[in-house]
């Protein structure tokens, strides 16, 4: 009698309704709906953390992220641990100083012994994904395994292109598909979002949005090689320049934000863990330079850190702790009852600081580069710089010479008086404690052997000179 039936309808009709009783009697679709936390890393690139309203911008760049901000915990006063970005996301990912996990060079690459993020939670059955914007993220620097999904589609093949392009839009799309994919596991995915990275180039109404009406001749191409971007320029065209790197944000916050909204849609906004962090931020004549990669000073290494985790009762809102972007790998295995071994990790887990408002201790933090340089066309050194409790950083520069410099950020957070001279024996004290945990960074990387170097071809050294991080 029911083949009768099914004969009066055509096969396509008889599959849709098989299909859908299978789904009725419990087939799993969309995201994962157990009990589980998910967590969604995004990291913006080149964003320092006093150009969002949430730190104190007053132009607009940032209406959806300091919204977030405000349902969030948010760390006033975050590191990263190198200025440019193939270290700080390795630093990010294994909970490592950049000395330590060895991901210090261009031409160094993770090997398969790192127990990064996506691999520890891929292993306690998270579905991973990354969704990666920068060529320094390639495949070929050892972040990919670990990640079901690693995809690089967006990397542009050319440089120029790889500056310029546009991929905030882009990078929510894609997630909202990864998020779409029919899974019974938490997922894990890392987004990073790369727009304010230079090029400075937004659509052109980000551009009105923050300088209307400018009529000079200045434009946002070729950072690394102009000669016209430099102290004592025409002030209005630095304005209309940082306006260019704001509206790259602001472009960035729209993307995050409709990212935000297919959250909410898909239920997923209040049961995920969200964490938000610059890799490094970017200078505009701070101290006399452009762009990223050459210093420590704070435009380059103060980034913004927001945690959004509704179900936690933390004792503020914000945290004036100084904080690491090494202390989100402990932090997030921490709050998913995750075991690791603090022997591999230097960051901490910021748990008890959010819930119980204990704090962290004594900690100084370190921050370095290779590629440091005292002048935008001078000699390339080591520049590390160590930040203690109170607010003394230190920045030590290495070539044939060593010079080093001694800042009071609470007097003069934006580096600006170097108290070097003044204070010769609080400079000799923290010059010993800042070689120490050199030391320190490097028997860890000796005893842990988690990176290698492995040569570049003619292509990517193209490539990375074209973007500015080779000479
Ligand atoms: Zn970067």
């Amino acid at each position: 009698m029911s083949a009768c039936r099914f004969h009066r309808f055509s096969p396509l009709t008889v599959a849709l309704v098989l299909a859908a009783a299978w789904c009725a009697a419990g087939c799993h679709r969309g995201p994962y709906a157990g009990p589980r936390h998910s967590v969604l890393l995004l990291t913006i690139d080149s964003l320092r953390a006093d150009h969002l309203g949430c730190y104190g911008y007053r132009p607009p760049t940032s209406p959806r992220l300091d919204a977030l901000a405000a349902q969030s915990i948010l760390f006033r006063r975050a590191y990263a641990t190198a200025p440019w970005t193939l270290p700080s996301h390795v630093s990010i990912l294994t909970g490592l100083d950049a000395a330590a996990h060895g991901v210090d060079t261009d031409r160094a690459v993770l090997g398969p012994r790192a127990a990064t993020l996506a691999g520890v939670l891929r292993r306690h059955g998270y579905h991973t994904g990354a969704i990666v914007c920068a060529p320094l993220l390639r495949e070929r620097y050892g972040l990919a395994p670990g990640f079901d999904n690693y995809d690089t589609s967006l990397i542009a093949a050319s440089y120029r292109a790889a500056r310029r392009v546009k991929v905030a839009s882009s990078v929510t799309k894609k997630a909202l598909a990864f998020l779409d994919q029919s899974t019974d596991r938490p997922f894990f995915l890392w987004l990073h979002y790369w727009d304010p990275h230079y090029d400075y180039d937004p659509p052109p109404r980000y551009v009105e949005l923050f300088d209307p009406g400018y009529r000079g001749r200045l434009d946002g191409y070729d950072i690394q090689n102009r000669t016209d971007i430099v102290p004592g320029m025409n002030p209005a065209d630095l304005r209309h320049l940082i306006a260019l790197y704001d509206g790259e944000i602001r472009y960035t916050d729209d993307g995050i934000g409709a990212l935000l909204d297919g959250l909410r849609k898909r239920g997923l906004l209040n049961n995920t863990l969200i964490v938000v962090v610059g890799d490094h931020g970017e200078e505009f004549l701070d101290h006399g330079g452009t762009g990223h990669t050459w210093t420590c000073y704070e435009e380059l290494v103060h980034v913004p850190l927001i945690l959004h985790a509704p179900w936690l009762k933390p004792a503020a809102a914000s945290f004036d702790e100084q904080v690491s972007i090494t202390d989100i790998y402990p932090t997030v295995l921490s709050l998913l009852g995750i075991a690791y071994d603090p022997l591999k990790v230097q960051g901490r887990s910021l748990v008890n600081l959010i819930t119980r408002g204990e704090s962290l201790g004594a900690r100084f933090l370190l921050m370095e580069t290779r590629a440091g340089r005292l002048h935008p066309n001078g000699k390339v050194g080591l520049w590390t710089a160590m930040l203690t409790p109170a607010g003394a950083k230190l920045h030590h520069y290495a070539r044939e010479e060593t010079v080093e410099m001694l800042f009071d950020l609470a007097a003069d957070p934006r580096e600006r008086r170097d108290l070097s001279a003044e204070r010769p024996a609080q400079v000799e004290e923290l010059h010993a404690q800042l070689l120490q945990m050199r030391r320190r960074d490097h028997q860890l990387f000796e005893r842990l052997r988690l990176s290698h170097e492995q040569a570049l071809d003619r292509q990517q050294t193209d490539m990375l000179r074209g973007l500015g991080y080779l000479q």
